[in-house]
């Protein structure tokens, strides 16, 4: 038997997109345009784009030939069945409700199931999972292990809940005022970090036991499942398939955005396993998103959708999808620059309080570490630190997350290995020159989801 020495990508690129270089004087000025947030930067002017793996992906052949198919149809498209029966498979959901991307399976979610002063527990906060709740009258409350908080702790299931502090919430507040835990696979604010199966199905034990429904932030399930394979005991004989469908088992219902795992530009869906929150689900719908059979998608989006969802669960696909992700966190760790461990799924996020440890939290070394790499290589990430968390409803204060990070986010299918060597050399030739890094100050703050419209000047400019 031949025995492979490494993973390699199991496609071959048929269209390529030309990507340009800046100069620096050029980047200098789109960063002061861009007010120092990497959100407000043209594309154009960016050289490999390591914001965010959501919507990026690149469609495969079949895919494209899936939007063909596109049955533009208002009410009852084919396209919607095709979804339906790929969600169902995979996903295990006898009720599908697409919607145009995962935050509007979360409103809708939230308003089923939220009455105004309940309590919402979760493994970590996510940005748009946490404001829908927030909305809809909730409190959130972090639930995670405290492993998570801790960028250095090599746990290897850091996304798994603490039993001990879901069950103080519960008790401090009664199971009646907590509708649901929304637990997410993998954590994306901890890095990536998976949820163990034993840990899942301990939760839905738990919870089921006092009427507390589970609901699984599915975004990225394949790539935890991918992790449940190679890291928990018992599970390596197991397909990624077959794992996701056995997560998915622990769970009452799902939100899902399909622009990450789903390996398309735009979708997501809610699904559900109780007929009557599926009608009220598909009530609300039909004012925020549009007729249950699409959901503010075309009827392609669904198709493109159903033939994702088969790609995303090949074992090739996903080995060298996180494969790509762990080359450059290697090569990173290997350049003596502190980054999240262990490494995640979708992205290796960079540990800006260790690497600007002059700058205060309160001149967010994140948002500063991220406008900086983009000024020295055209490389644009995503800060995922205070500016991120946002202040707290009740008091207004800002909230300071333990962990303050930089993302670089990979997008599936996109960027070569040779894309990832100057991305290495990049994030060094900035960690070499972190003494100049300045901090950063508010100009603009939006008042909710800052991160993405916020405005900075450097401190010291007025
Ligand atoms: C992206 C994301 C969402 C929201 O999905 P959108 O498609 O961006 O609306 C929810 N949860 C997690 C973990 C995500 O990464």
């Amino acid at each position: 038997m031949t025995h492979r020495r490494s993973w390699a990508e199991p496609w071959k690129i048929k269209v390529v997109e030309p990507i340009r270089m800046t100069t620096a004087a050029e980047r200098e000025a789109h960063i002061r345009e861009a007010g120092y947030n990497t959100f407000l930067l043209r594309s154009a002017d960016v050289y490999i784009d390591l914001l965010t793996d959501s919507g990026t992906n690149a469609m495969s052949d079949r895919q494209w030939a899936g939007m063909m198919l596109g049955d533009e149809a208002y009410a009852g498209s084919r396209n919607y069945y095709a979804l339906e029966d790929a969600v169902r498979e995979f996903y295990g959901f006898p009720y599908l409700i697409p919607t145009h991307q995962g935050r509007g399976a979360e409103h809708l979610l939230s308003k089923i199931l939220i009455t105004p002063g309940d309590h919402v527990p979760g493994n970590m906060y996510f940005t748009t999972t946490r404001v829908h709740q927030e909305l809809a009258g909730a409190t959130f409350h972090d639930v995670i292990l405290d492993e998570a908080h801790d960028p250095a702790s090599e746990h290897p299931f850091k996304g798994d809940v603490d039993l001990d502090k879901l069950d103080a919430l519960v008790r401090e507040v009664g199971a009646e005022q907590v509708p649901y835990i929304s637990v997410a696979a993998t954590v994306n604010l901890a890095g990536g970090q998976p949820v163990q199966l034993s840990n899942l199905r301990r939760v839905a034990e738990y919870c089921h036991a006092r009427k507390i429904r589970v609901i699984l932030d599915a975004t990225r399930a394949v790539e935890n499942a991918w992790f449940i394979q190679q890291r928990e005991p018992g599970m390596h004989q197991h397909s990624v398939a077959a794992i996701l469908k056995l997560m998915c088992e622990c769970a009452d219902g799902a939100t899902m955005s399909g622009k990450k795992d789903s390996l398309v530009n735009i979708g997501g869906w809610l699904g559900l396993r109780d007929a009557s929150l599926a009608e009220a689900a598909r009530e609300l719908v039909v004012v925020f998103e549009g007729l249950h059979t699409y959901g503010g998608l075309a009827g392609r989006d669904m198709e493109a959708m159903a033939i994702g969802i088969r790609e995303s669960v090949e074992e090739s696909h996903i080995a060298s999808r996180i494969g790509q992700v762990h080359y450059l966190g290697q090569r990173l760790i290997d350049a003596g620059v502190p980054v999240v461990r262990p490494l995640g799924g979708h992205a290796v996020f960079l540990d800006a309080a260790a690497i600007l440890t002059r700058l205060p939290r309160e001149q967010f070394p994140a948002q500063a570490l991220a406008a900086a790499l983009y000024l020295e290589s055209g490389v644009r990430a995503m800060e995922r630190g205070a500016v991120s968390a946002g202040r707290d409803p009740k008091t207004g204060e800002n909230r300071y997350p333990a962990l303050e990070l930089v993302r670089l986010t990979i997008p599936r299918r996109v960027y070569t290995q040779a894309h990832m060597d100057v991305v290495t050399e990049s994030v060094a030739e900035v960690f070499a020159l972190r003494a100049r890094v300045q901090g950063l100050r508010f100009t603009y703050e939006p008042n909710v989801l800052r991160f993405f419209q916020a405005r900075f000047e450097p401190v010291g400019e007025s």
